[in-house]
């Protein structure tokens, strides 16, 4: 039984790889912070994993849970994801995201080098250079987040020169019900439910037509746990190649809420639920992200299964269930 040790095992990429790593017979331990309140996606498998305290930024909770754990995998998804917050708490964003990896391969290099180790890489590193960005690609953040990112990508490859199976695995951006309600596709599914249940506030947004590669998390996860299946490790590109505007993705939501509900959503138009906020606009805002996933489907033999419409369809009908809208009961307050 191959042992997993998955940090940040109670956000959305941490759950999904738990729940898969388990399906695989996998002994599955996650490090968790004392944060009740934060670990619902883990409610139907926690009888399941062991969960274990600790925290990037402390060294010594991480060598406890390394022994505790023992791992044949490692799998560092924790981390100060917001690029926003990035620019409020600089510093913090690198002490997690670079110094959390240092920490983890310095204790893997000293303890048991044939640990693999992935490293949740970010699309947010190739900051603006352009289309379909491969593992090639020049990196140019133009964020601390994004610079954090970059900076830890490459110390997985300082210590897969030395010999630890170390990989990258630069995912473009991925949503599902699970995704935190800062970012952007969550803000509006959530919202979305708000306006089915007959809430007239617009929802603020700032840029609308920024655009990005977005899938569906249950997909990725599975190709982070087929990089470290290979042969050899390297770095690979994961997402959709198709990328979208902020403004179409509200738009398939609304028509998504006309299909289930009709009412005032029969016509709806953008302009009539969003409003623009200019405190939401983004200083070094990436415009246009959109993933060249040759490599992966290759040799790791990945393709994503939803798409872009398939994913809007699986927030929209999660967003309604959670605020307890039913079609029916929605329409009777839209219309
Ligand atoms: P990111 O790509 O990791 O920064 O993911 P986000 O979901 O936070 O943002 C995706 C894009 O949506 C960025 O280009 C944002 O500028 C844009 N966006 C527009 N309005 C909003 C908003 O209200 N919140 C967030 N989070 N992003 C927004």
């Amino acid at each position: 039984m191959k042992r997993a040790l998955i940090t940040g095992i109670s956000g959305q990429d941490g759950s999904y790889l738990a729940e898969y790593l388990l399906q695989l017979g996998y002994q599955v331990f996650g490090i968790v912070r004392r944060q009740p309140g934060t670990m619902r996606w883990l409610t139907d498998i926690q009888d399941r994993v062991e969960l274990l305290y600790g925290d990037l930024r402390d060294t010594e909770s991480l060598e406890v849970a390394f022994h505790k754990s023992w791992p044949d995998e490692i799998y560092n998804l924790a981390g100060q994801v917001f690029v926003p917050t990035s620019w409020e708490c600089p510093a913090e964003t690198f002490d997690i995201n670079v110094g959390g990896l240092a920490r983890l391969l310095s204790i893997v290099e000293r303890q048991k080098p044939d640990t693999r180790v992935y490293q949740a890489s970010s699309s947010e590193m190739y900051g603006n250079v352009g289309d379909f960005c491969t593992e090639n690609t020049r990196f140019q953040p133009n964020s601390p987040y994004g610079a954090s990112k970059m900076a830890a990508h490459r110390l997985a490859e300082i210590y897969r020169a030395r010999g630890i199976y170390s990989v990258g695995g630069i995912l473009f951006n991925h949503e599902s019900p699970r995704r935190g309600p800062e970012m952007v596709t969550r803000k509006i599914t959530r919202a979305a439910a708000g306006w089915a249940a007959g809430d007239k506030t617009k929802l603020k947004l700032g840029n609308l037509e920024a655009r990005r590669d977005w899938g569906f998390a249950g997909d990725y996860i599975k190709a982070m746990h087929a990089m470290l299946q290979q042969p050899t490790p390297r770095d690979y590109v994961i997402g959709t190649g198709e990328s979208h505007s902020v403004a179409e993705f509200v738009t398939l939501v609304l028509a998504e809420l006309g299909n289930r509900m009709k009412g005032r959503f029969a016509n709806a138009r953008l302009e009539d639920f969003v409003e623009l906020d200019p405190r939401l606009l983004r200083t070094g805002e990436i415009h246009d992200l959109r993933a060249d996933a040759t490599l992966a489907r290759r040799e790791l033999n990945w393709k994503p299964e939803v798409d872009f419409r398939g994913l809007v369809k699986l927030m929209v009908d999660a967003d309604l269930a959670a605020s307890g809208v039913s079609p029916k009961t929605a329409s009777a307050v839209a219309s």
